[in-house]
């Protein structure tokens, strides 16, 4: 294919123009079109197939909602903010990495030096209405504090009320009850993590 060939832009001529069925007048012309399209047989594949499918038993339809989809380790949904898992403290030390990569620039994070001359993040938020779910901020976090959950029932009247520090972090009643898994969910270590370590040479 030349240049020329392949900035051609005017592809019509390979157009396969269908002029469609008249459209019915009147009354009587639609019954007969009815009539027609019935006489076809349509209806009755129709009909054969959603009976077939009634009466299959290894139908593959989940019976929501006592029955949830399992999605993938690497499925991106909204955010979670993790604690440590030995003090519950949270994992985030405010480095604002996550708040540097994102390409949406959709991350607002405000942080302060507390009683204990130690940097605090007093607020952390996401536009959920600008974020592209690309996944950067989880997998740049240094803490593993940040990872996509896999939570895909978002229903609310506003988006933002997925977005704020206390949406996103893992209530201590939750962390109590152990239901935190440590490092889950996209952007966090896999289960084999510790076979992919390589050790660093010690002797030169
Ligand atoms: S997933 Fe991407 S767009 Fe969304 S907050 Fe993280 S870095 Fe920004
Ligand atoms: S979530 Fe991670 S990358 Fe973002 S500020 Fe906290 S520690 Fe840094």
């Amino acid at each position: 294919m030349t240049l020329n060939d392949f900035k051609k832009r005017d592809c019509s001529g390979d157009y396969i123009f269908f002029d469609g069925e008249e459209k019915a007048e009147n009354g009587w012309e639609a019954f007969q079109r009815v009539v027609k399209r019935t006489l076809k047989g349509e209806l009755f594949v129709g009909l054969w197939v959603v009976l077939r499918e009634m009466i299959r038993f290894d139908i593959h339809t989940l019976k929501y909602p006592s029955e949830k989809m399992q999605m993938g380790p690497r499925y991106r949904a909204i955010h979670k903010l993790l604690r440590l898992f030995e003090s519950g403290n949270e994992r985030c030390i405010g480095c604002g990495l996550c708040e540097k990569i994102c390409i949406a620039q959709c991350i607002r994070m405000e942080t302060r030096i507390d009683e204990k001359s130690r940097k605090e993040v007093s607020e952390y938020s996401i536009n959920f209405g600008r974020c592209i779910f690309c996944g950067y901020c989880a997998e740049v976090c240094p803490e593993l504090a940040i990872v996509h959950g896999i939570e895909y029932e978002n229903a609310s009247e506003q988006r933002a009320h997925f977005g704020l520090k206390e949406d996103m972090l893992t209530p201590l009643d939750t962390f109590r009850a152990k239901e935190q898994k440590e490092f889950s969910g996209f952007g966090a270590l896999s289960d084999n993590a510790d076979e992919n370590v390589k050790q660093t040479p010690l002797a030169y």
